[in-house]
């Protein structure tokens, strides 16, 4: 159904206990649909050690979320999330879509909070599964039938282990799965992905006729965390491959199925311009978390770039259909 670009927001946690008790300063703020991170020497006109003038950075997104402090501005909590980015994406997975919300962000910044939450703040994965029972029951009749599968999995170091394996024994994924996402960089090493999954198989029957029809959506929930600490980044830059920041898109895209699996099976390489145009089957968001603390800020400034590149991927979603299943 047309070409669609990722959507992007960005989600600002409150300060921890450890930073309001050392009083760490914070350096994020929103405006609208834009977040701005303020350089950690405020005084702009004294500048850095070399003399140039520190200054903020501005990144213009399809939702900020402020959840940092009510003080400031209003909080958006875990409904709110919902009502903007899982709803759409319900309603893709009763269309018969592939839609896909990645969270992206260090570690401690709020990814977990923001898709699964606590028992009191449930996060976007327990709504979206609530909200896909609650209307598969409504709308159960002789007519129409669904069915919900899911898996949730973690991906590391290129292997796969399947988190509801009562054994938790280390399982390599099916053959067919596996072959998709065979995309060897070195950038995989230092990352890890947890992908739940939910796929919707929806079949109308025709009671006259005798025939039925099936439309399946896919959900795929993805965490991908960050590199803990920049400095491998950094290394990278001195050695000139920072241009190749946008492969592990490339991977984990091609795991949850967004490349077609001839494209990406075998590939040493992609690059970041066929990164930037993946053209993958899905409707997809990504949260973009980030700590509002000033001794984060070169994490922040990351995640808030790496959020900016993501808005430029343009997906081409089709509906999962087969009307003689
Ligand atoms: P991550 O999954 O990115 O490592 P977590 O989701 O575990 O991070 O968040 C770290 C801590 O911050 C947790 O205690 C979590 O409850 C809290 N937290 C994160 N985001 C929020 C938020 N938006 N509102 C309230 N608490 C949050």
């Amino acid at each position: 159904m047309g070409d669609s670009k990722v959507k992007v927001a960005v989600r600002i946690r409150p300060m921890n206990r450890r930073e309001l008790d050392l009083h760490t300063k914070c350096v994020v703020d929103v405006d609208a649909n834009k977040v701005i991170l303020n350089p950690v020497n405020t005084n702009l006109s004294k500048g850095d050690a070399r003399g140039q003038p520190k200054v903020r950075d501005l990144f213009a997104y399809d939702h900020c979320f402020w959840s940092m402090d009510e003080s400031v501005r209003e909080k958006v909590c875990q409904d709110d999330v919902f009502k903007c980015l899982g709803e759409n994406i319900l309603q893709n997975a009763f269309d018969g879509y592939n839609a896909c919300i990645f969270a992206y962000g260090q570690t401690g910044s709020g990814k977990s909070y923001t898709m699964m939450g606590t028992a009191d703040q449930p996060g976007l994965i327990p709504r979206l599964c609530s909200g896909l029972f609650e209307r598969t029951q409504k709308e159960e009749n002789e007519e129409q039938s669904f069915k919900v599968e899911v898996s949730y999995m973690e991906i590391y170091n290129e292997k796969v282990r399947d988190l509801l394996d009562p054994k938790g024994s280390r399982q390599t994924l099916k053959v067919r799965e596996h072959s998709v996402y065979k995309v060897t960089t070195f950038f995989l090493i230092s990352r890890s992905h947890a992908v739940f999954k939910i796929t919707l198989t929806h079949t109308l029957y025709d009671v006259k006729s005798g025939t039925s029809g099936e439309k399946v959506g896919k959900l795929s929930l993805v965490l991908t965390v960050r590199e803990a600490s920049t400095n491998r980044l950094r290394d990278r830059r001195k050695e000139g491959r920072h241009q190749q920041v946008g492969f592990p898109d490339a991977y984990i895209y091609s795991f949850i199925g967004l490349i077609p699996a001839d494209q990406s099976a075998g590939k040493t390489r992609i690059s970041s311009s066929h990164t930037d145009s993946l053209g993958g089957n899905s409707k997809t968001a990504m949260v973009a978390t980030v700590s509002p603390a000033a001794d984060n800020y070169d994490e922040t400034l990351s995640t808030l770039r790496y959020a900016d590149r993501a808005k430029h991927i343009v997906n081409h979603a089709v509906v999962n259909e087969d009307p003689n299943a």
